[in-house]
Order: structure tokens, then sequence, then C-alpha cells
């Protein structure tokens, strides 16, 4: 009897034993089997950063490449052709690139090219701005051409709104004195006021060239005004007597005959039938191969304006030395019948 009961208790201790273990082995696999799942899920986490890490390299990889691509570039898009500079960031406005000059709209998409080796002329309007400045801007603009524009700066305010579209057409706006005068019969003082005047009245309507060019009013210009003049002094090489004759088919004779490369052609904003002679002007010189581009263009690449010089008209550089004797003879027929008129 002792013996069995020690049997049984011998027996319960080792099923109690048995359980323990099995209990023990239970919990060590729920163990394992949580570490496994916790590790699973962590390694998977750490793939999944690891390939975002991978995706955003290779993505700022491309940035570069395309940033790098731009860097002085020309780059095509919707037709329109913008380049980008030294920084990676599109050009805007005029620039100069190879022998070209290049101007942009607002968003940098080239809207008029000058090549500098081909033949061109200026062709000239003073004492606007007037009712027909607008007139003459569009012509301009819808021939890919520009033109220099030389205003009397009291009248700006006046015809505020067609002077406006003066830059707006890439045109070119210049000095003709704040009110039409006559800088040989002012002091130095007058002189640099009048001028002054006109250059911050010019600046206001957008005008960004780094010299404003001027044209003394009745093209009259002596030692004093040549000395103390802080810009280049635009005279003409083809006059067309537009204010004299008033007659469109005179003047377009007068502008479209014997018309040479490195011509400064002179007319007046003020008259209908100037604008009607332009309009037939504008495409007639295109015809004859000519670009036809503001004064500060076609000085670009022949030697460029000094302050205090004057000039008639501004040749290729090649041919410069001839043409020294032509920029000697002095082409004078007066606008005073316009000053008058202002
Ligand atoms: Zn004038």
């Amino acid at each position: 009897m002792e013996k069995t009961r020690e049997d049984l208790v011998g027996k319960m201790k080792k099923k109690k034993k048995l359980v323990r273990m099995v209990l023990y082995i239970g919990l060590v696999l729920v163990l394992g089997m949580v570490i496994y799942q916790v590790r699973s899920a962590y390694l998977r986490a750490e793939a999944a950063k690891a390939a975002e890490a991978k995706k955003q390299a290779q993505e700022e990889a491309r940035r570069k490449e395309e940033a790098r691509k731009k860097k002085n570039e020309w780059v095509k898009k919707d037709g329109k052709s913008y380049y980008y500079g030294e920084d990676g960031k599109v050009v805007i406005g005029r620039y100069i690139q190879e022998k070209k000059i290049y101007y942009t709209d607002d968003t940098g998409a080239v809207v008029r090219t000058v090549d500098g080796e081909k033949p061109m002329v200026a062709i000239t309007y003073d004492d606007g701005p007037s009712q027909f400045t607008d007139d003459f801007a569009q012509l301009f603009k819808k021939h890919d051409s520009a033109a220099t524009f030389f205003e009397v700066g009291n009248r700006m305010n006046e015809f505020e709104e067609e002077a406006k579209t003066i830059t707006e057409a890439y045109c070119e706006l210049a000095n003709h004195t704040y009110t039409h005068q006559n800088l040989t019969r002012v002091s130095v003082s007058g002189m640099h006021n009048q001028l002054n005047k006109c250059d911050r009245k010019l600046r206001e309507f957008g005008e960004q060239a780094e010299t404003i060019l001027v044209r003394p009013p009745e093209g009259a210009v002596n030692e004093t005004v040549k000395k103390n003049i802080h810009a280049p002094i635009i005279l003409w090489s083809v006059d067309t007597l537009d204010w004299k004759s008033r007659n469109a088919e005179s003047v377009y004779r007068k502008a479209t005959t014997n018309i040479k490369d490195g011509d400064i052609i002179l007319m007046h904003s003020l008259y209908e039938s100037t604008l009607k002679a332009s309009k037939r002007i504008v495409p007639e010189l295109i015809d004859q191969g000519y670009q036809l581009v503001t004064v500060t263009d076609l000085a670009q690449f022949r030697g460029g304006l000094k302050n205090g010089e004057k000039y008639f008209d501004i040749k290729p550089v090649e041919s410069e030395k001839e043409d020294q004797k032509s920029q000697d003879e002095t082409t004078t027929t007066e606008e005073e019948k316009t000053t008058e008129e202002l």
C-alpha cells in the first residue's frame, strides 16, 4: 500500500513536471514566433526605407543632370526658344549670344533676334510721342523689327498710353530733350537739366538701355555740347524731309532708295503721312535684305558708341575707314518747322 502511494505521488510529480515542461516549451515557441514576427516587420520597414532613399537619390541625380544640361543651353518648349544662363535660370530681357542679339518676353521666350552678321539699318522717329506712336510701335512689332524713338520728355505725360507701347514693342526710347530745346542755345547746366529730366521720363516708361542715346533738337551740336554731353550723339544719314513734304509717297521713296548697310533714317512720329509711308517702308526694306533695328543694336557689333561722339551712320567694322569721309560731311536740313509746332 505504502509503495502504491509513493508510486502515485511519484507519478503525479512526474506529470506536473511534464506539464511544466510542455508549458515551458509552449512559452518558448510563442516567444520565438513573436520575436520572429516583430523582426520580420522591422526588416520589411527597413527595406522599404532603403528603397525610398534609393528612389530619392535617383530623383536628385536626375534633377542635377537636368540642371547641368540647362546651363548655358538653349531649350525648345512649345515651339518657343529659351536660353538657360550660367546660373541654370531662364534669361529674360535683351541679351547677346555669339553674334546675335536676343529679345525675350517676360517668360524668357525669344520674341526677336538680330543677326550681327547681316545688313541692318536703323529707322528713327523724332518729336513724339503722339497720337500715332502706338501705330508705329505695332507696325514694327508686327514685322519682328524695331525702331528708335527720340522723344520729347514733356510730351510723355500727354501721350502716356501711346508712349508705353514703345518699350512693350521692344523698340528703343531715346532722348530729344525735355522741351525740344536747341542745346547750343542754353548753358551747360541748362543742357544737363534738359537731358536728365528727359532721361528720367524715359526710364519711367521702361527704357533699360545702359546709356540712353541723345539726338539734339535741330541736329544742333557745337563743341560745348560735344564736350559736356554724357551720351552718344545720334544724327542721321538719310533725311526723308517728312515734316516738310507731308507726302507719304515722297517719304517712302526717300527712305527706300539707295539705302546702305548701317544707314540711320530720320522721320518724325507726328504725321499721319509718315505713318502711311512707314507701313510701306518697313516691309520694303526687309525685302531689300535689311534688318530694322534700334540704334543701340546697330552699334552692338560695330564698335559700340562713345559718349560725346557724333554718329551719322554706323557701318560694319570692316568698311569703317572708307566711311570716315562720309561721316565728316554734315547732313543738315532741319526740323525747325517741327520745333515751332511744339
Ligand atoms: Zn526734333
